[in-house]
């Protein structure tokens, strides 16, 4: 299974954890209370610009998506795009948490 996520922001990567307890280092499912597991989040770098299309440099970076293995079962990858100012060559998310 592939999740798409849509457009995130550095807000949006920043609630991902909030959806899970923080426990000793650890995040479970508030839901079934499972140990949380980590995909990877393919995420493509757009334009601003070119909004509201998705259109940009083709560039894809990977971040590391939490999710819940009994809730979320067989979820392979996660997909996202991330719209960036031009001149920027570096989305935020990449320094910054
Ligand atoms: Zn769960």
């Amino acid at each position: 299974m592939i999740k798409h996520l849509g457009q995130i922001d550095h807000q949006t990567m920043k609630s991902w954890p909030d959806q899970f307890t923080k426990r000793n280092g650890d995040f479970f499912c508030k839901k079934c209370g499972s140990q949380i597991g980590w995909v990877t989040c393919y995420v493509s770098i757009h334009l601003k610009i070119f909004e509201p299309e998705c259109v940009g440099p083709g560039k894809v970076i990977k971040v590391n998506y939490p999710f819940c293995p009994k809730c979320d079962e067989g979820l392979e990858y996660v997909t996202a795009c991330y719209h960036i100012d031009t001149g920027v060559t570096e989305p935020r998310l990449l320094t910054d948490g």
